[in-house]
């Protein structure tokens, strides 16, 4: 049988009930349930604010457009942001009229202190953090540093729904947090995401923006009063990216079951740990007060496309995360400023990690993994250097 990278769960008839109830009410848009996920997820996480979205994605683009205009940034002035991520992360950057400024990652395969100290000019305003995989690497260092010189720490938290930091969800003393529920992270709907603002000047900002810009005060107002329903005003530019209560629904019962579940997505990590020590395979580690949500289990292995496509071979079916953004010609202008970044890229596999899988798969793929490289390279080693 094929093993492979992501298997959702959805807790399938909780999921119909609670989407039954808004097709009964008839209500199925933003309101409702969207608001029911939002109080849900203040109190699960202990976050200040927050405000369900179509996407993660759409969440990173206003986290900066939100900034971007209550700060005033001009064009051009520069996020620093990782290479080794999803293209969201980045686009969003480009969405927002800002510029992406690459720093390199450390061995959490997360940004740098250092590498980051050395890019801050003038014209920086925020710093991009992606948890990967659901790790903290070394985001202390990285919002002290912004706390330093007064920048705006952004997380991509896309990864991160239920890791902890010391004991508290993380993104709590971010000054922006921006979580993913798409189809196949370790909250999965199909399509959804949450902003979580440390301000709430910065929430209900968002909350016009993520609506056409409409005033929903003036809206509440109007609506208590029965009439002139149609009496909002429209402050500003914005965008149709607010989520809705199906999606949220879904959300409200996957959000039930995510600590159970997360610690089992533990569980398989350890399992993996134990079964590729000591072996010719780099395994990426945690950082030492993170309770990571392990949305992934990356391992740096030599050869690593040769690898992937024996490990297909064997009915394996790993995931790459991610190729190094500058790769890509949209951001080409950034290669060869991040070598940590390039080299993970060339070496790193996503073992397959998901509730259905029992200690004999992951007994399985740590196997035929530990074969494939000792055939593969008897002396070499994907360890990063640092
Ligand atoms: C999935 C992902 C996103 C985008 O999330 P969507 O909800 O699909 O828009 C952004 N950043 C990272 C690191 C991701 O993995």
């Amino acid at each position: 049988m094929a093993i492979q990278l992501f298997v959702p769960r959805f807790h399938v008839d909780e999921c119909l009930e609670q989407i039954r109830e808004c097709l009964e009410k008839g209500w199925t848009g933003m309101g409702f349930k969207t608001l029911e996920m939002e109080a849900a997820w203040k109190s699960y996480t202990g976050l200040a604010n927050a405000h369900f979205l179509s996407s993660n994605t759409a969440g990173l683009h206003l986290a900066l457009e939100v900034f971007r205009r209550r700060f005033g940034w001009r064009e051009e002035d520069e996020i620093i942001t990782t290479p080794l991520t999803f293209v969201s992360s980045n686009h969003a950057i480009l969405y927002a009229g800002l510029k992406p400024v690459f720093a390199d990652v450390d061995e959490y395969l997360c940004l740098d202190p250092q590498s980051v100290r050395d890019r801050i000019t003038p014209r920086t305003r925020a710093v991009m953090f992606v948890g990967l995989g659901g790790n903290s690497g070394q985001y202390e260092a990285i919002r002290d540093l912004c706390r330093e010189h007064g920048l705006k720490f952004i997380l991509d938290a896309a990864h991160m729904s239920g890791t902890r930091i010391d004991g508290r969800h993380a993104g709590h003393d971010a000054d922006v947090s921006v979580f993913s529920f798409q189809a196949v992270k370790n909250l999965p709907t199909a399509d959804s995401g949450m902003i979580c603002f440390a301000e709430e000047e910065d929430d209900a900002a968002v909350r016009k923006l993520s609506w056409l810009g409409i005033n929903k005060d003036t809206f509440s107002r109007t609506a208590a009063q029965g009439d002139y329903k149609w009496m909002y005003d429209v402050e500003t530019l914005g965008y149709k990216y607010h989520g809705n209560s199906i999606m949220a629904a879904i959300a409200l019962v996957q959000l039930k079951y995510l600590d159970e579940e997360n610690t089992y997505r533990r569980q398989l990590a350890a399992w993996y740990e134990e079964a590729l020590q000591g072996r010719d395979i780099g395994l990426v580690p945690v950082a030492a007060n993170c309770q990571s949500s392990r949305h992934l289990f990356q391992v740096l292995v030599p050869r690593r496309n040769e690898t992937l496509a024996q490990l297909n071979a064997r009915q394996i079916f790993p995931g790459v995360h991610y190729r190094d953004n500058t790769e890509y010609s949209l951001y080409a202008s950034g290669a060869g400023t991040c070598p940590r970044a390039a080299q993970a890229s060339n070496s790193i596999i996503s073992l397959p990690l998901h509730l259905s899988m029992t200690r004999e798969d992951v007994g399985t793929v740590a196997e035929n993994l530990r074969d494939i490289v000792s055939q593969a390279s008897p002396t070499g080693t994907g360890r990063i250097s640092a």
